[in-house]
């Protein structure tokens, strides 16, 4: 066993008063009971860092049947494998997990009790050191098993052990690290990097959803544009999806990543819920459907009806959706055509002699549309008049008292921003 680096108060600058109060009373609870009891992962490196984290996972010495009977009916044990406890408090959930070591010995049979490890054991398989950190609130002492606090002051993403090892033990911690490279613009340390070139071909053995996940997070995170220049020049991209490549790399890629520059500045002017998946999975194909589409429209006498747009959409993504990976799931699949299809009823491809057909708005699919015809106005100037219109034909069908679509009132924008200016 290594002797940790402990940094006492006075040598960090975390401000206990981001630190969710749920959270400490679960850790105070756990250490009265005699366990050790930390906040870990990535709580620990936002804390350092000055962000208030998303989560504060809490790891303990106590085995879940000893979590269990701490917080009794305020606790679930969830998992099969590595059983975790979740404290309920209301809504929000402070999640609980024993120490436990690195599960590198794949399909061995692992019973329960050979899993659990040490403090130090449960650093050690983390993936990157700035993420390997554990805080003790209490006497508000940090403590350093993987060099995280040196890491994190040099800025720079290093593996926990030989990354040789971790990213063909989990591939998905590939796309981990431009994750937060992309987040926090660090630089990578020299072996991890030469590691992501030798092995991100393993990317393609991992698991398709895991990936899928990882991917539909960084869209929503409000650095989409920087995390996809990262997957296209580590080439991770050319695995997940080939046939997106010639696109990004043609005509067409820096409109792709102006629209993911657009969404990222909404997600952090409005919260990062505030564009939907089939929103943000759209701006990556939209740019591609409108170009196909203006040519067929040059090349067509008659005006393009939707059926014809909806056969071109499907057309599309069947091209684009050629490995398991770049399979969205069919729901999204579903609603990402339609955000696409509708653009075309919010501006024609040739202007209706009538004017515009308003009823859409009465359609559970506006909202999403209207947002993503916010996002093409935002690089497009000559469609800000046009989205005004739709926004104030939006809002006047609001105040006449008819409730927008659920999900989606638009006169609540803290609840959920449904694509009008605020
Ligand atoms: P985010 O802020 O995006 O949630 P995070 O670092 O908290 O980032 P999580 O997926 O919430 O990421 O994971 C929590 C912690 O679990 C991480 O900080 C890391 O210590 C550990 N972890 C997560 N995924 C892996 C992995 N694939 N391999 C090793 N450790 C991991
Ligand atoms: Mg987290």
């Amino acid at each position: 066993m290594h002797e940790p680096v402990l940094y006492s108060p006075h040598a960090h600058h975390i401000d206990a008063s981001l630190i969710d109060p749920d959270a400490l009373e679960v850790i105070r609870k756990l250490q009265d009971h005699g366990h050790a009891a930390y906040l870990v992962g990535g709580g620990v490196r936002d804390l350092l860092s000055g962000v208030t984290p998303k989560d504060f996972d809490v790891s303990t010495s106590a085995r879940p049947e000893e979590v269990k009977k701490v917080f009794g009916r305020r606790c679930l044990l969830i998992g099969r494998r590595f059983r975790l406890a979740h404290i309920r408090f209301g809504k929000k959930v402070i999640e609980v997990a024993t120490f436990r070591r690195r599960d590198s010995d794949e399909g061995e049979l692992i019973v329960e009790d050979n899993a659990w490890g040490t403090p130090e054991e449960d650093a050690l398989r983390r993936d990157f050191t700035l993420n390997g950190l554990f805080y003790n609130p209490l006497d508000e002492t940090i403590i350093d098993f993987v060099g995280g606090v040196r890491d994190l002051e040099r800025r720079t993403l290093v593996s926990i052990g030989d990354p040789l090892i971790r990213f063909r033990e989990d591939p998905v911690r590939m796309i981990r690290l431009l994750k937060f490279k992309a987040r926090f613009g660090f630089l990578i340390d020299d072996e991890t990097e030469r590691a992501l070139n030798t092995l991100k071909e393993d990317i393609i053995k991992s698991s398709e959803a895991r990936v899928l996940e990882e991917i539909m997070r960084m869209l929503e995170s409000g650095h989409s544009s920087s995390f996809f220049r990262l997957l296209q020049s580590s080439g991770l991209l050319h695995l997940i999806f080939p046939h997106l490549i010639p696109f990004m790399e043609g005509e067409e890629g820096e409109t792709i990543f102006a629209y993911l520059s657009k969404a990222d500045l909404i997600q952090n002017q409005f919260g990062k819920s505030a564009l939907e998946r089939p929103i943000l999975t759209a701006c990556l194909l939209f740019p591609i459907f409108e170009k196909e589409l203006k040519a067929a429209q040059a090349s067509s006498e008659q005006p393009l009806h939707l059926g014809e747009i909806t056969l071109a959409v499907h057309k599309l993504i069947h091209e684009v959706v050629t490995t398991s990976f770049s399979r969205f799931p069919k729901r999204l699949s579903a609603l990402m055509s339609q955000v696409m299809i509708n653009q075309f009823r919010l501006t024609p491809l040739i202007p209706k002699k009538g004017g515009f057909k308003w009823r859409f708005i009465e359609s559970r699919d506006f909202p999403d549309a209207l947002k993503l015809l916010k996002i093409r106005s935002l690089l497009q100037p000559e469609l800000k008049e046009i989205y005004a219109k739709w926004m104030e034909a939006f809002k006047e069908k609001a105040h006449k008292g008819e409730r927008a679509p659920r999900q989606h009132q638009w006169h609540h924008p803290k609840k959920k921003w449904s694509g009008g200016n605020r």
